[in-house]
């Protein structure tokens, strides 16, 4: 795998709406930040859960989905420009002098003064099909996300689910596979309307196949897949398959944060809600995955300790840099950011 070293000031693990403001009130004090996440795309729960569920408390916005205000939340830190690391877990985190070194299984290491943890109900995992030895395969053969779709070109690929996953990948890589076929229990897909229309569209123009079942047998060498057989009631039918793509949806667990040295109290990180600090220096903890008398999970408790984590991280990165606090209306340094005349 090959490394890639990155300095940051900043390192927020998991871009849900909590690691989004985060960049907006660390960047407003000019600090630059990147961000990781296991998802492939920003928002978190609001984006992977209720993405058309509409919320009513925000302040100040009456009415918004889980969609919406991902988005007005990634137009708000664009002047930032924050670096998205997406589809990569954060696996480790170590102190090495007087920096951290935090690495993800992409093979990121970044090093950075500040970690803000931001992951939320812990991390989304893909929820894995019941085949046996499937992990021989794991990472050469099959694969539950996709970084890079062009190492599929010209293969035999299976796709296995019907839900959005399944199906938006379905129509994104039949046109470059040399052959793909679609694995899935029912006749009916549960996807947007508009994915479902056009995989049967595929199906009816043979372009790609369709099998009627469940996968309970994988053959191959070494993790190199070979075929997949399938079954239902009537029979059982073994296909080529070199790249298996199971799309069986999310589910959470607290995953690596339980080994990182912090102070956990049921499975939430203990912070001083003063400045949102962990047991650990330079480690902050926001947003759902905290706990402190009286917490509640919800977005607006998230973007105040937001606040008042920067405020204390900015002495981690300006050590010898007195904070001044200025109200967004007034700040020059946001107005230059966004262009505006102070
Ligand atoms: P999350 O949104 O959970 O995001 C955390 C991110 O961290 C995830 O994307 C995850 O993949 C990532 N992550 C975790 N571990 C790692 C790791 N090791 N490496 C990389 N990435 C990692 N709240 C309200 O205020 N109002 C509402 O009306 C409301 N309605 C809701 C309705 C539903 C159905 C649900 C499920 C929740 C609702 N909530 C509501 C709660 C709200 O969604 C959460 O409070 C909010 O999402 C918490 O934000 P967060 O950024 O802390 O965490």
């Amino acid at each position: 795998m090959q490394i890639n070293k990155i300095e940051t000031d900043c390192l927020i693990i998991g871009a849900g709406p909590v690691g989004l403001f985060s960049v907006f009130e660390l960047g407003l004090l000019d600090i630059k930040c990147d961000i990781v996440d296991i998802l492939d795309k920003p928002g978190g729960q609001c984006a992977e859960l209720y993405p058309d569920k509409p919320i009513y408390d925000i302040p100040g916005i009456p009415e918004i989905s889980g969609e919406g205000l991902v988005d007005s939340l990634l137009k708000q830190i664009k002047p930032f420009n924050p670096a998205f690391h997406l589809s990569r877990i954060v696996t480790e985190i170590k102190k090495v002098d007087d920096t951290w070194e935090v690495k993800t299984d992409a093979g990121d290491v970044f090093y950075t003064k500040v970690i803000v943890i931001a992951a939320g109900g812990g991390s989304f995992q893909p929820k894995k099909p019941p085949i046996k030895e499937i992990e021989n395969y794991e990472g050469s053969s099959v694969f539950y996300s996709i970084r890079d779709k062009h190492k599929f070109k010209d293969k035999d690929i299976v796709i296995a689910g019907g839900g959005d996953s399944a199906l938006d990948w379905v129509i994104d890589l039949h046109d470059s596979a040399k052959s793909l076929t679609l694995v899935h229990r029912r006749k009916e897909f549960r996807a947007v309307p508009d994915s479902v229309n056009k995989v049967h569209e595929l199906i009816e123009a043979k372009k790609i196949n369709f099998e009627l079942g469940q996968i309970n047998v994988l053959s191959g060498d070494d993790g190199s897949l070979k075929s997949v057989s399938i079954k239902n009631k009537e029979e059982e039918k073994n296909i080529n398959c070199e790249v298996l793509l199971p799309f069986f949806g999310l589910t959470m667990k607290l995953g690596p944060v339980a080994d990182w040295g912090l102070n956990l109290n049921e499975n939430l990180i203990e912070v001083d809600t003063k400045k949102f600090e962990t047991n650990q220096k330079g480690i902050f903890a926001i947003g759902d995955i905290n706990t402190y008398p009286g917490k509640l999970k919800l977005i607006l408790c998230g973007f105040h300790e937001a606040a008042l984590m920067a405020q204390e991280a900015h002495g981690y990165i300006y050590p010898d840099k007195k904070i001044t606090f200025q109200y967004t209306t007034s700040s020059s340094s946001l107005k230059k950011k966004l262009g505006v005349a102070t």
